[in-house]
């Protein structure tokens, strides 16, 4: 029986096995997870420290009959220490015991994901000291907060992360400070944009530090008493870092797979590493940018799931591609809607295109209809008019107004395909101008030097 053996068993390890089984069921799937859960959704982590999900538990996203019942084998504790390509197996650590053994493979699957990135920083650990990657950091933070019932809490990083960190710890009634080293915040948003997420910040009574550099950590006890920043010291109950990830795969330095200088694994478009019988999928892995041609590292749980779908139907011999991604990311903070598409102004103008962009604010809803909000679009092309960029933020419909940003990228759609596109109208969900169209017609005017 041909055997596929996944390291990694969440997103893309759970879907690639997934997929080879129903393709496959004479293959064997035998899945290696260092940690002591499987396959949960860890994008629910931050509604977890939050209450408005209740449970962790509720965040697996198969059981275990679920698992059985599509004949994969899951192996909890077990750390995959290193790869013997040539012979076709992999050295296992037990976790616990320490035992170490050779695992056999016919297909390898390298679904190994990221880890939270620490700031290097002399003292940085403690008892009040938490990231929000895994089950793990969910459970030891929501224990934390039901425990102790810090006051306080400190969030450095303003990511998607670290702003859902925020809302949630500011639901659970704690005062937030944020902290970041740049100005950017949801990856790269626009100045205008960026504003808006900074003023609903304040207004929630969030105290948001950007551009600020910490230099030490003084810590009392087994507790982080506060950073020391060029902002002054910042003490709070709770520290919790956002700053990054990187990928998983330090276990594979030196071993042939193509690597990017982060660690991330170069893959093709059909998940294959080059080395025979070796794919890799998800959060370790490049993909390429489809609005630059670049490869570029932009871990999504989106992404794994296709990724690792794609890996295990081309592991049983179909043809499947995953071709890349545009970078399509969406986000809430507090009563507002934030979502990033394609490539920012700076990141476009860095990839060798000459910019223009235009941002508009209008209206989510019709205005004489009752309800709605502001909603601001800002939209990046090149000076021919190929659209390459877009972010919304609004109090509303964000998401359906990021995704046809993301489709027409997709597409290598124009300004001008856009101006005209036939969007849905109805008085409860958009003006009859919907901003998308008003936003990409601004850009056309400037386009045209009006
Ligand atoms: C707080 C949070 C919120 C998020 N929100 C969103 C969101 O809203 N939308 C979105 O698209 N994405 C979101 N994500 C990202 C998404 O969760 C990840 O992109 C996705 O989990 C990646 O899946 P993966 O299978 O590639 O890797 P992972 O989920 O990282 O899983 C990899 C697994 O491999 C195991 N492993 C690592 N090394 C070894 C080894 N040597 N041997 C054995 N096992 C090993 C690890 O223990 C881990 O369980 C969020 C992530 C976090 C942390």
């Amino acid at each position: 029986m041909p055997r596929l053996l996944v390291i990694g068993g969440m997103a893309a390890g759970m879907s690639a096995a997934s997929k080879l089984r129903r393709l496959r069921p004479e293959w064997e799937a035998t899945v290696l997870e260092a940690g002591p859960d499987r396959s949960y959704g860890a994008c629910g982590l931050p509604y977890l420290a939050g209450g408005e999900v209740r449970d962790a538990s509720d965040l697996y996203a198969l059981g275990e009959d679920e698992i059985a019942a599509r004949g994969i084998e899951v192996r909890l504790r077990q750390r995959v220490t290193a790869l013997q390509e040539g012979r076709k197996r992999v050295e296992v650590e037990e976790l616990g015991s320490g035992r170490r053994r050779p695992e056999a493979y016919d297909a390898l699957l390298v679904a190994t994901g990221a880890r939270a990135a620490l700031p290097s920083l002399r003292g940085l650990s403690g008892e009040n000291l938490f990231t929000l990657h895994d089950l793990g950091d969910g459970r030891r933070l929501q224990k934390f907060l039901e425990v102790e019932h810090p006051r306080s809490a400190l969030v450095w990083g303003s990511g998607y992360i670290g702003l859902e960190a925020v809302e949630n710890l500011a639901r659970r009634g704690l005062s937030v400070t944020l902290i970041n080293r740049s100005v950017r915040v949801l990856r790269d948003l626009c100045p205008h944009l960026r504003e808006k997420v900074v003023l609903e910040l304040e207004a929630r009574g969030v105290r948001l530090l950007l551009e600020t550099d910490v230099g030490e950590v003084l810590s009392s006890g087994n507790r982080i008493a506060s950073l020391e920043t060029d902002r002054g010291s910042l003490a709070a109950d709770l520290f919790l870092v956002a700053t990054g990830v990187r990928p998983d795969t330090d276990f594979l330095r030196g071993s042939p797979l193509p690597m990017a200088a982060n660690g991330a694994l170069a893959v093709d478009e059909t998940c294959a590493t080059g080395i025979h019988g070796v794919w890799a999928a998800g959060d370790c892995c490049e993909v390429t940018h489809l609005v630059s041609g670049r490869p570029t590292y932009i871990p999504l749980g989106t992404t794994a799931n296709k990724m690792g779908r794609v890996a295990g139907a081309n592991i049983a011999g179909e043809r499947e591609r995953f071709p890349g991604v545009v970078g399509t990311a969406v986000t809430r903070v507090f009563s507002l809607e934030a979502g990033v598409t394609g490539l920012s102004a700076p990141a476009a103008e860095a990839a060798g295109f000459s910019v223009e962009t235009a941002t508009v604010d209008g209206w989510s809803r019709a205005g004489y209809y009752p309800g709605g909000g502001p909603v601001a679009i800002s939209l990046v092309s090149d000076r021919r008019g190929r659209l390459l960029g877009g972010h919304v933020v609004g109090a509303e419909g964000t998401k359906g107004r990021v995704d046809t940003l993301a489709a027409a990228l997709t597409a290598g759609l124009r300004v001008e395909d856009l101006v005209h596109m036939d969007l849905a109208y109805a008085p409860p969900f958009a003006p009859v101008w919907d901003p998308l169209l008003v936003a990409a017609s601004a850009l056309r005017n400037k386009l045209r030097g009006r």
